[in-house]
This record gives C-alpha cells, structure tokens and sequence, in this order.
C-alpha cells in the first residue's frame, strides 16, 4: 500500500466558506498517496449544541430559535460553497435533513441521562461540517469518500468520554478505509459508535484524538493537525506575550504540556502515535508551507524554554475527615473512587497530614455532586474563580514575572515544572 497520511482541521479552519476554501487548497496539493482527513465541527458549533441541548432539555422554548440559527449559519455556508441557494440543491438538502433528523429527536422527551443525550445531539456537529466539506471537494475535483466514523471507530458506551476498542476498531476501520478504490477520505473527528449503534463522543476537543487513534489503526506515516497558529508555541498568545514557537518536542514532553493544560492537542491524543512511533505535525492553515512544529520520538533531553500554561475556572477543594483523622490510604481511594464516579478532573494534589487538598476543574455540571458526596466523610473547604498557571523550563526570572505579588493559594514545584494557585485575573 503506499503511504497514508492523516490530517486533522479543526473549528476554526472551517469555520467560512472560505475557511473551507482554504483546506480544499490544503489537500489539493497533497496529490500522492493516501490522505483521510479528520474534520471537527464547523466554528462554534459544538458549544451551539451544547446549549440547544440545555434548553431541550430545560424544555425551552428558546430551543427552536438557537437551532434555527444555527441552522441558518450552516446553510448560509453551504449555499456560499455551491453557489446555489435553491432547496432542491442535493448538498442543501442535506442540511436541511440533518437538522431536521436532529429537531426530530428533540421532540421526545429526553432519556437515558444527559450524558447520552449530549452526545446523540452533539455529534450532529460533525455529521454537517463533513457532510459539506466531502461535498464541496467532489464539486471541486478532489474526489473523495465520506465516512460515517461511527460505524467503524468502536466506543464502549461510556457517554461522552468514550473509551475506544482499538482491537475491534482496527478490524472495522481496515474493511471501512478501503484504499484500493479510493484515495482520499473525509470523516468525523470526536464521535464514535457503540456495539448497539448508538453514537457517542470522545470528550471535548477530541477530534485530535480520533486522528491519532485512525493513524494508529491505519498505519499512517504521519499525523498533521491544522490550526490556526503557526506550531506549538511557548504560550497562548491570546493571553501572554512574546510567545515563541517550538520547533520540535517529544512524545514526552507533549504529554506533559498537554496535561498541564496546553490547548494545542488533546491530552490523549500522543499515545496511540507514540507506540506507533508516528510524527505528529502541528502546523498553520494560514500559512501551510511554515514548518510547524514536529512532535516525535526524542533520546536527548531537548533544551526548551519556559512554557506558560494558564487553567482557567479552577477550583480548589480542601477535604479534613469529620473525625480529624490522618488521611490515610483508605481515605484516599475513597476520594478518588469519588471523584472518577463523578468524572471530576484533577489537575493537582497535595496533602498535608489531616488534610488533603485538590486543584479540580470547576464543572458545575459534575463537580456539585462529588462535593455532595464527599461530605458525608469529610469536612469540605472550596474555593472557586482561581486559575492554575504551569511554568514549564521555570527561570526565577519568569515566576517573578508572572507571579509577582499576587496571591498564591497553593504552589508546588518539581525540578522542570513550578505550579501556582491564583484568584483569577479578570
Ligand atoms: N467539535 C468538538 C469540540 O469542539 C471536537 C473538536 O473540535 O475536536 O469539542
Ligand atoms: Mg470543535
């Protein structure tokens, strides 16, 4: 078989038609070898659904107009792609039927628990924006096959976090991706299907991680996710300045900046390119022939600079059994085994003899209910608003700078990485 390669573009590289445009561009010049491309919802579009589905199920009347607008933003992106604007027009019509499969849906009264419903109205997010980039490169001359990824990545049904079946997958996804009849393939990043055929989602952001699952599945040479920044860079320069960019990383190193929080890749997305020692390019969609920067295999330590990395809406929560007892093994897995009922993502520990301190994500959708239940064996202290920012290399120049004289809840350094606990700038 000859190479394949996997690319991934997110929201915010279709989020226009010309944004689309654009990516068309992008896999045009890829003219040899096989390429499946991972496309994630259209702009906003996820965090859109994610309201209908509050008011659905809050059984809103708002719910008609939010869907109807973003039933408006799609079709107005599709009419632009294909220059017609008549109903009839065969990929016009198909908006029309998704949105109105998903109204349909809707108009039941909501069951199986919110987590199952985000995911049957979310994923709708994914089904559109493929749908219309797989047809506009057909119409462009970039012939190509659309994909329903649920049918062949494998999830178990843990609703909206769910756990893939690589073995089953692979057998699926080889027999779905068939490169002997075609050579470029379109498909859903974040969404997958359960043994039942119901669909599910693979957790916020995780489109990055369904390229690298189908790389790995699929034996790729190599893994591109497309943004709109030019690599991987020192920090967000939507929130720090003199960013700079990072030429190459390893496995290692990646894992690590994305569980501190970096937004540039999904945390899970490095191991399954890691055991197949696959390079991950992380490049820009505004300017494709930059170099980007290189994710892969690394024996020497790499010198890096300092890396900020800021995580907003924290919370920190402070647990002293009711008895004032040492905290001791037992009560720590009983902790954790609540906090993972509740799908609470820790970010930080640390515990003192009494008492045991965690740095959470303030969801209020899941962290309510694990402090509700921890308080039945503990004293529970919390504190909200805060933001935990990770310097990554630290200097002691760069800790003064960024935190100075602010106030610091908690703080914790290891020999690479120093960890501060702020009241959240405004
Ligand atoms: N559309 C999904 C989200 O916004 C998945 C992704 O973008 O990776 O979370
Ligand atoms: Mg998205």
């Amino acid at each position: 078989m000859s190479a394949l390669r996997v690319f991934k573009f997110g929201g915010a590289s279709v989020k226009s038609a010309e944004g689309i445009r654009n990516m068309a561009e992008i896999i045009r010049r890829q003219t040899s070898g096989n390429l499946v491309v991972v496309v994630s919802a259209i702009g906003k579009t996820t965090n859109a659904l994610e309201e209908i589905l509050s008011l659905y199920l809050a059984k809103s009347d708002e719910k008609a107009n939010k869907l109807d607008q973003l039933k408006v933003f799609h079709t107005h992106i599709a009419t632009e792609l294909v220059g017609d604007s008549s109903s009839s027009h065969p990929l016009l019509a198909k908006v029309e039927q998704l949105f109105a499969e998903l109204d349909e849906k809707m108009k039941f009264p909501p069951s199986g628990g919110y987590d199952y419903c985000y995911d049957q109205v979310v994923s709708y997010g994914e089904l559109l924006s493929t749908t219309m980039v797989s047809f506009y490169l057909n119409q462009a001359g970039i012939r190509n096959r659309w994909i329903d990824i649920r049918k062949c990545l494998r999830s178990d049904t843990s609703y909206r976090e769910g756990v893939v079946d690589f073995e089953l997958s692979q057998y699926l996804c080889e027999k779905e991706f068939c490169f002997d009849s075609d050579h470029l393939f379109i498909t859903q990043g974040f969404i997958a299907g359960t043994a039942e055929g119901t669909t599910t989602t693979l957790g916020r952001e995780g489109s990055d991680y369904t390229a690298a699952v189908l790389a790995n599945l699929l034996d790729a040479t190599d893994v591109t996710i497309w943004k709109d920044v030019d690599g991987v860079l020192s920090a967000d320069p939507k929130i720090f300045s003199n960013t700079c960019k990072l030429d190459f990383i390893s496995y290692q190193e990646a894992i690590e900046l994305a569980y501190c929080g970096a937004q540039v890749i999904h945390p899970k997305t490095i191991k399954p390119i890691q055991n197949k020692q696959i390079p991950l390019y992380v490049k820009s969609f505004i300017n494709p022939e930059a170099s980007g920067t290189t994710i892969g295999h690394s024996d020497v330590p790499l010198s890096l600079p300092p890396v900020l990395i800021l995580k907003r809406n924290q919370a920190l929560v402070s647990l002293t059994p009711h008895d004032f007892s040492f905290v001791i093994e037992e009560s720590l897995s009983k902790i954790f085994a609540i906090l993972y009922r509740h799908r609470v993502k820790v970010n930080l520990v640390q515990n003192s003899a009494i008492s045991f301190t965690i740095c959470v994500d303030d969801e209020h959708l899941r962290l309510p209910g694990a402090i509700e239940e921890l308080q039945k064996t503990f004293t529970v202290r919390f504190n909200s608003n805060l933001e935990l920012l990770t310097i990554r290399h630290y200097t002691s120049h760069v800790v003064d700078e960024m935190v100075g004289e602010r106030i610091v809840y908690l703080q914790q350094r290891t020999r690479s990485n120093a960890r501060f606990i702020m009241d959240a700038r405004l």
